[in-house]
């Protein structure tokens, strides 16, 4: 199923039937009152598919719980190794696990 949005079919509906009121002013063809309907029946289904949309939203698809920043540098005190992510104590000058200079 292809995911058309209902307004899309409302728009196109009430264009066709714009479209058939303007050629039926310049020349009255009976054929023409087939699009009126098609345009008709695409507001319907427009409207249909927003119902349902609006029916979808209501019962609600769960929202994705907000995922807690984590950065090393914002944790209070001490420094991190640049090389393996280690906390360190503040005047360290080699990292602890890696050897790293700091
Ligand atoms: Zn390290």
């Amino acid at each position: 199923m292809t995911k058309i949005h209902g307004m899309v079919y409302i728009v196109v509906g009430v264009l066709l039937i714009a479209g058939v009121q303007y050629f039926t002013q310049t020349r009255s063809d009976d054929s023409l009152k087939l699009f009126s309907y098609l345009g008709g029946l695409m507001i319907l289904v427009g409207v249909g598919k927003m119902g349902i949309n609006a029916l979808r939203n209501r019962s609600g698809t769960p929202k994705a719980a907000p995922r807690p920043v984590y950065s090393p540098r914002a944790a209070p005190g001490g420094r991190f190794c640049p090389q393996c992510g280690a906390v360190q104590p503040p005047h360290a000058r080699f990292c602890s696990n890696c050897g790293a200079q700091l």
